[in-house]
């Protein structure tokens, strides 16, 4: 069975500078990161070991620090300031890819045209992005168009960890409603995260038979690698580290294809290949040793 590694895969900058920012040893004890810092278990884990504490955006009233950080994913104006005036100070990790999303929704809306959103509607990026517009729409797919009604100058961006072809597809059939007079949309899809994608094409013209991705379950980009597998026929696992391996999954299997999202460690990924290693010396093993 052969292995091959996406050529693009794990963390991203944003994702690793966030992280980085957390980890600052004076930071220990005294830091509260509202949400998960990056969908990720491993790091989740890294972080409260190292003193950092994990709340959810309801549990504000119970921030114990005076220090608190706002994730990758950013996080709206009014947010931030909500957090500076309980006296805490805002440490902001927002990625520098996620505030080009807010600046370009913003000077869509400046220029007078209807902001929407390709992404999930409570994804906390698009609940920051939504948060800094007066008037928005969250398009997911086609069942949401109807919302749009009486909007006749559209502009559009997308959440950063969408797949280009589904956000183009939405552009068109936004340009397709009747009373739709104009249409501008602007590509807010991260780079780290088409490169990925990018890869799996690559994976994928180098005919694997199984694809595994390595992620957290809440990684909107991660669930995104899958599908785009699971897209041409082929089968694929989202999981999120090599304990969750089945062996199961490389019965008869040829070539396999590893790839990871964007707030997936290197070490975890090296943990999988691994692992993966020696399933696919188990199954060499095996079949040499079949009778006849
Ligand atoms: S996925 Fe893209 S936008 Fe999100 S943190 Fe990484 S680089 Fe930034």
């Amino acid at each position: 069975m052969r292995i091959t590694l996406a050529q693009a895969m794990g963390t991203c900058f944003g994702v690793q500078d966030a992280i980085d920012l957390a980890l600052q040893p004076e930071f220990r004890d005294k830091l509260t990161v509202v949400g998960q810092l990056v969908h990720n278990p491993q790091t989740m884990e890294r972080l409260r070991e190292n003193g950092v504490r994990v709340i959810e955006r309801d549990q504000i009233d119970s921030i114990a620090t005076e220090a608190v950080m706002v994730t990758a994913h950013g996080a709206s104006d009014a947010t931030k300031q909500m957090l500076r005036d309980r006296g805490l100070t805002v440490y902001d990790a927002t990625c520098p890819l996620v505030i080009r999303l807010h600046k370009l929704a913003r000077f869509l809306e400046r220029e007078g045209w209807f902001p929407v959103v390709v992404g999930e509607a409570d994804h906390v990026e698009v609940r920051g992005v939504i948060g800094n517009l007066k008037f928005a729409a969250v398009v997911h797919d086609e069942t949401d168009l109807p919302a749009l009604a009486g909007h006749s100058r559209i502009g559009i961006v997308s959440q950063t960890t969408n797949r280009l072809e589904k956000v183009q597809k939405l552009v068109e059939a936004i340009r397709a409603l009747p009373w739709v007079e104009s249409v501008r949309f602007i590509d807010t899809i991260c780079q780290p995260v088409k490169d990925r994608q990018g890869a799996i094409n690559v994976l994928l013209g180098q005919d694997i038979d199984l694809g595994l991705v390595i992620g957290g379950r809440n990684s909107a980009n991660t669930r995104k690698l899958r599908d785009l597998i699971l897209d041409r026929g082929i089968e694929a696992h989202h999981f999120e580290r090599a304990a969750d391996l089945d062996p199961a999954w490389f019965v008869g299997k040829q070539h396999v294809g590893i790839t990871a999202g964007t707030s997936t460690p290197q070490d975890v990924i090296a943990e999988v290949h691994r692992a993966v290693q020696v399933i696919a010396a188990g199954q060499t093993a095996g079949s040499a040793s079949l009778p006849g």
